[in-house]
């Protein structure tokens, strides 16, 4: 479904800040994408979201090439979605109007068709009540689960997640994760960063571990929680031990 290829990106004169990265997604895989801070995990979703340009290398969404022009990121942000920490919801707008804006507005969708849809997602992370309440009226756990709907109601190909529970409370990570769970259970393409180690184990197909902008490790969650094959995967998860 996606796939990225030796892909190079820095910003300004600095030295890259990924380095050499390839690796696939497949229809139905959830990739989990972890590392330390600063190692360059939010700067890849980016790329792939079109929201960083990148100096070398190649993206393909379904066998074709994602140029790295401007004007077709409106385009492919559609069958790309992403959600980020802060859920940035628009906080003059209801519920169901954040998730109706990029539907109606932006893929021109009938308003009666993305209205149902977006109540059967509501219905689905439990927030069926809240559809009227504006973001002020929300928990940061209920903010981050209109994200994700609101992402959802897109219809698109793959879903990106970077640290989405990292500003919540704690008692509000796990009904966010749930969603989440619940998402790959029903065969949602999903590349996921997290600093949730339990999570990533669950979640995951295929654990990508990078260190200084490259992919040092490709393993699975179990080979990689229980024996990782490099020193410094071993040292990332004792901090986590
Ligand atoms: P964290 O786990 O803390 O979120 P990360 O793995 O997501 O870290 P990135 O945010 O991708 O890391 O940052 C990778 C590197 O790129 C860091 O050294 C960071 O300082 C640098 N960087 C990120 N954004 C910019 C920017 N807009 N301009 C310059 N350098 C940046
Ligand atoms: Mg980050």
């Amino acid at each position: 479904l996606l796939e990225i290829e030796h892909l190079y990106k820095s910003y300004d004169n600095n030295p890259p800040v990924l380095k050499d990265i390839s690796f696939q997604i497949q229809k139905g895989e959830v990739i989990v994408i972890l590392g330390p801070s600063g190692c360059g995990k939010s700067t890849l979703l980016r790329c792939l979201n079109g929201l960083e340009v990148f100096q070398a290398g190649n993206i393909k969404l379904d066998g074709e090439s994602i140029t790295r022009s401007k004007k077709d990121w409106p385009q492919i942000r559609q069958k790309i979605g992403m959600v980020f920490q802060s859920y940035d919801l628009f906080a003059h707008m209801t519920v169901m109007e954040n998730i109706l804006l990029g539907p109606i507005k932006v893929q021109k969708r009938n308003k009666e068709e993305a209205s149902l849809q977006a109540e059967k997602l509501l219905e689905r992370v439990g927030l069926s009540d809240k559809k009227d309440a504006y973001p002020r009226q929300l928990s940061g756990g209920q903010k981050q689960r209109v994200a994700i709907v609101r992402a959802l109601c897109m219809n698109p190909e793959i879903l990106l997640f970077d640290e989405v529970t990292a500003a919540l409370d704690p008692e509000m990570v796990r009904e966010v994760l749930d969603v989440i769970l619940e998402l790959a259970k029903a065969g949602t393409t999903m590349a996921i960063v997290t600093h949730e180690m339990k999570f990533a184990k669950a979640v995951a197909d295929r654990i990508l571990f990078i260190d200084q902008g490259e992919i040092i490790e490709e393993n699975t969650p179990k080979a990689f929680f229980e024996n990782p094959s490099t020193l410094r995967a071993k040292q990332f998860l004792n901090i986590f031990n």
